[in-house]
């Protein structure tokens, strides 16, 4: 008997007791693979001594001060070297406790930008259907994944969503991919249009899709688009890299690919790389100032914001992907990684799709591959996927659904940036066990 209360009711998980680079141990000794991170987080490995002694002699200094009283000199010199190293425009950092935190502090922060510059008719957002930024409830409101919604619909915000970027699934045979790119902003600019662009205060939206879709890249040209829309309609664009930032697509933040810098910038769970709970919200410069010269006041905050320790673990963590190098490694292993997928599945009958960037990868699951048709969503391939991988010792994380949870399976890879070529094989190896024993 348990007093936990765990994620899945019908079914005790076994209990985790200790990790070491890519790998988990559990208390019987069993090894795992850890080939998603968790969840995307583990993006340093198990056990980086650096990351513990930063987080221990923080301790040894101080653990908590509330920033209602102080700020402190890790989360000073956390915000410091993110500012060195985000993109262009980005000035402030506000420090939240997760990913949900900092999506949700966006959202607000968006809104309290534009009433503190008068323009209090603007408090609608636009999101993309095929989406996920967390659980709170405007961080879910915003994320367009139907399955997580589905109970919670009388206490969500009225967003607008439109399709996402999903060429997969929704570029036409007879279009080009920059084409397809055009197109799919252009939905934005509709929406504007059709709900009043002076309603609207920021488009949010993943650079690259993670737990909703398994690492879908947008199309060339398509953030482009977004950013000129967004300008040319005065709302904020708001990017949310909690799962693909901090190094994972082969570059510090995955916009930077894309050419873009957006007004607002989410990111988490590689941040603290599961070595403390820590996200952060970037802001520009001129939205900073909007809360200064108004009301001097930033109306959101959770106790454990800016948290020193927290802080201390992120700052070992950035130092270590920027001095290790970690950011290059990710993009080298990336394409290793990438040719062992597209080597084993790529001629697999029921792998439609092999995508991402860097070592944030997935693989789209169909039933036929002529035509793309998924599983019937009875089999929960998804869900025997995952199980079928942590029975044979591999952690990964297969989803089901993508456009309002009608289509599609998927398993999406981003393993720590330490990855060896052998626990690529072992991964590979692991993984084609795991799918074919599911289907
Ligand atoms: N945004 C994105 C893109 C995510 O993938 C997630 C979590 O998976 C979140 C936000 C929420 O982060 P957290 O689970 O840390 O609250």
């Amino acid at each position: 008997m348990t007093h936990v209360f765990p994620r899945h009711t019908a079914k005790q998980p076994p209990i985790a007791a200790g990790g070491e680079g890519c790998y988990l141990f559990d208390a019987d000794g069993k090894r795992y693979l850890d080939a998603s991170g968790g969840a995307a987080v583990s993006c340093l490995g198990h056990g980086d001594r650096e990351v513990i002694d930063a987080i221990k002699g923080q301790l040894d200094r101080l653990a908590f001060a509330h920033t209602g009283f102080f700020t402190s000199e890790p989360a000073e010199k956390l915000a410091d070297l993110l500012i060195e190293n985000a993109p262009e425009g980005l000035d402030r950092v506000y420090l939240v406790s997760g990913g949900s935190e900092a999506t949700e502090a966006a959202i607000k922060l968006a809104r309290q930008y534009f009433v503190e510059k008068g323009e209090p008719g603007r408090g609608r957002l636009i999101a993309r259907r095929q989406s996920y930024h967390g659980n709170t409830i405007g961080a879910l409101s915003a994320g367009g994944n139907e399955w997580r919604r589905r109970q919670f619909g009388p206490l969500l915000l009225d967003v607008s969503h439109i399709d996402p970027c999903y060429e997969y699934r929704l570029r036409a045979d007879d279009e080009g991919p920059e084409e397809y790119g055009r197109r799919a902003a252009d939905a934005l600019e509709e929406e504007l249009l059709r709900v009043g662009p002076e309603t609207v205060m920021a488009f949010m939206a993943e650079p690259v899709v993670g737990a909703t879709a398994g690492a879908v890249p947008p199309a060339p040209g398509y953030f482009k688009w977004i950013r000129e829309i967004c300008d040319t309609y005065g709302i904020l664009l708001i990017l949310d890299e909690v799962m693909c930032g901090m190094g994972r697509t082969g570059t510090l933040f995955a916009c930077e690919q894309d050419g873009v810098a957006p007004d607002i910038l989410c990111i988490a769970k590689g941040l603290g790389a599961g070595y403390q709970p820590i996200g952060a919200m970037l802001c520009s410069g001129r939205i900073y100032a909007a809360i200064e010269e108004g009301s001097g006041f930033f109306q959101h905050g959770h106790t454990y914001i800016g948290h020193p320790t927290a802080a201390a673990a992120g700052h070992a963590v950035v130092s270590a992907i920027l001095n290790r190098g970690l950011v290059g490694r990710c993009a080298e292993q990336g394409d290793k990684l990438r040719a062992a997928l597209e080597d084993r599945f790529g001629q697999h009958a029921h792998v439609g799709d092999i995508r991402g960037r860097g070592l944030f990868l997935g693989l789209e699951l169909v039933s036929d591959r002529g035509t793309k048709a998924p599983f019937d969503p009875e089999r929960r391939i998804a869900a025997r996927i995952k199980s079928a991988a942590f029975d044979a010792g591999l952690i990964c994380y297969p989803m089901s659904g993508t456009i309002d949870g009608k289509l599609g399976d998927h398993v999406l890879l981003a393993p720590p940036f330490i990855i060896e070529d052998a626990q690529i094989g072992e991964l590979v190896d692991k993984l084609e066990t795991a799918i074919d024993g599911a289907l």
